[in-house]
């Protein structure tokens, strides 16, 4: 018993090692990643209930690893986020976003609105006001195509100066959705008090829609009360038309998820728009 406790102890460390350095060897290769260009932007649709048409595109960022393999963001953003590479990279993002949808507008396609992601070490920084500014001066974009998703819990983070800065970026013409609503400890009816029109309801609260009363009732309220306060709502993660439907019956406007398309390239954008 004691041999085999002493190999556990040293089968423990060995991966705890192995986890270690594969963190580092992560780290190290993202801090080249910009400069190497291994990273793309993916678009996923947000469907107009009414219609079904698109509404909007979701931006996600994904690392071209190596130029080979295809990186997903939980397993970068978390390291980016706690490094600080999540600011110069959030905001190749925004500033690459921008020259997409100018492209695509050059090209002749109907405007679709794109919402980017802001993450909360980004939403801190004190230069993201002048990087905003600089990418719309530089691309020439209508702000109106531009939307950012904030997460519940960055924005329950830093009181006043939370709405200072949300009140620049709302007077720059572009709109803010709260992102993953539903998991921090928030209410609406405070986050109201920011300048917000959307609020996205995490995937959490969806998966489970049709097995689930529970999740239901809580889904039939935020979207009550969010309608009552004039903030439009988005379901994530809708992957059934039984979701699909139960979203549709309670007043949902938007939603999102493989059920419509996964997040695809640029250049499949355009035939799901068509
Ligand atoms: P998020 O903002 O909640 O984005 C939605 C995530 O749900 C995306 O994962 C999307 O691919 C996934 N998803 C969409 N529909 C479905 C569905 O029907 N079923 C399931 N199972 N998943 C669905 P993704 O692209 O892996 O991104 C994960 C997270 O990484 C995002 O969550 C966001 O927090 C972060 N992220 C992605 N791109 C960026 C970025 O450019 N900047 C920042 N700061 N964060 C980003
Ligand atoms: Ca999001
Ligand atoms: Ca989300
Ligand atoms: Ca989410």
């Amino acid at each position: 018993a004691k041999a085999s406790g002493r190999n556990n102890y040293q089968f423990f460390t060995q991966t705890m090692n192995q986890a270690a350095s594969q963190h580092f060897e992560l780290e190290s290769s993202l801090r080249g990643a910009m400069a190497r260009k291994e990273f793309e932007l993916f678009y996923q649709p947000i469907i107009d209930t009414g219609t079904r048409r698109i509404h909007t595109l979701e931006v996600l960022l994904r690392w071209r690893r190596g130029g080979t393999e295809l990186v997903q963001p939980d397993q970068f953003i978390p390291i980016m986020e706690e490094n600080g590479l999540i600011v110069p990279v959030g905001e190749w993002v925004m500033r690459r976003a921008c020259e997409q949808s100018v492209e695509w507008l050059r090209q002749g396609f109907d405007p679709v609105p794109l919402a980017v992601n802001l993450s909360p070490r980004q939403f801190m920084n004190r230069g993201l006001i002048q990087s905003i500014r600089s990418i719309l001066d530089e691309t020439g974009i209508d702000p109106a195509l531009i939307e950012f998703e904030i997460t519940e819990t960055a924005l329950m983070q830093h009181g006043e100066q939370t709405l200072e800065i949300l009140g620049q970026i709302n007077r720059m013409g572009i709109r803010l959705s709260i992102d993953d609503f539903g998991t921090g400890y928030s209410s609406l009816a405070y986050l109201k008090r920011f300048p917000v029109k959307k609020v996205k309801i995490d995937r959490a609260f969806v998966k489970d829609l049709e097995g689930s009363a529970e999740d239901r009732a809580i889904v039939a309220a935020i979207i009550a009360l969010s309608n009552s306060l004039q903030l439009s709502v988005v379901a994530e993660g809708v992957e059934s038309e039984g979701q699909y439907k139960l979203l549709r019956e309670n007043g949902c406007q938007y939603a999102q998820g493989f059920l419509f398309s996964q997040p695809v390239a640029a250049h499949e954008v355009m035939a799901l728009v068509r």
